[in-house]
């Protein structure tokens, strides 16, 4: 019997293991896997090397009639690795830099921004087997997903794990920073106007603060399976 390709949505806070999570379902599931945070970023790293970004100061219009010109694709490698770019670079470590990572939250605000964005995304998951992983997934993106994850963990392990990705990827953060850049978007991101960061009403709810990576996928593909049968 043919399974039913299901689409997954996981929303929740930053740096609670939402990627790692997808990354893995998708690979067992044999899905495709889509970190939408990653094309906020990448959005961001044009802004930024246009100047358009100066502290507070943001240049809003600049911005929207720029976004025609900015083409964001995910590639995959020989060896099978995943990689984001934006017209046409690869900028999958740029995207991770603590710039990047300090104004992506106000880009990730303005509407055109996420009308852009969200459109690519439904695109991309019409013919369902797919997990994405983001902030609006459950609720704008893909509001009639089959299964829909709501992930959290307490600030000290998101913080920790972060700042181990970080490390790994030769990125200097202190943990103070690491800290002050997550609580900071985190607000941002639960406070915005535009679809702001919420739980979705069918979410189920994961605190994985004390959950192997091992654990969490289990614990997920326990609920999959039941989806699928339906
Ligand atoms: O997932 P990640 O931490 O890389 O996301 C970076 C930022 O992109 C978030 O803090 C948020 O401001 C924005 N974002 C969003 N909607 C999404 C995914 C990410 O607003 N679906």
């Amino acid at each position: 019997m043919q399974t039913k390709k299901l689409t997954i949505a996981i929303d929740g806070f930053s740096s609670c293991g939402k990627s790692t999570l997808a990354k893995d379902l998708a690979s067992q599931l044999n899905y495709i896997f889509i970190d939408s945070g990653a094309m906020y970023r990448a959005v961001t790293l044009y802004c930024l090397r246009n100047n358009w970004i100066s502290g507070d100061q943001i240049q809003i219009t600049e911005i929207i009639n720029a976004l025609s010109t900015i083409s964001i694709e995910f590639k995959i490698d020989d060896q099978g690795n995943k990689s984001i770019s934006l017209n046409g670079e690869n900028c999958e470590n740029e995207i991770r830099q603590g710039h990047v990572a300090s104004s992506v939250s106000r880009i990730a605000e303005i509407k055109e921004v996420r009308e852009k964005l969200v459109h690519e995304q439904q695109k991309m998951g019409e013919k369902g087997g797919i997990v994405m992983d983001g902030r609006d997934i459950g609720t704008v993106v893909f509001p009639h997903a089959d299964l829909k994850l709501f992930v959290t963990a307490s600030i000290e392990v998101r913080v920790q794990r972060r700042f181990l990705e970080l490390t790994q990827k030769d990125i200097q953060m202190t943990l103070d920073e690491v800290k002050d850049n997550l609580v900071e978007r985190d607000f941002i991101d639960s406070n915005r106007k535009e679809s702001p960061l919420i739980q979705a009403k069918e979410a189920i709810l994961l605190d994985n603060s004390k959950m192997t990576r091992e654990e969490q996928l289990q614990w997920v593909l326990d609920l999959v399976a039941g989806k699928e049968g339906q």
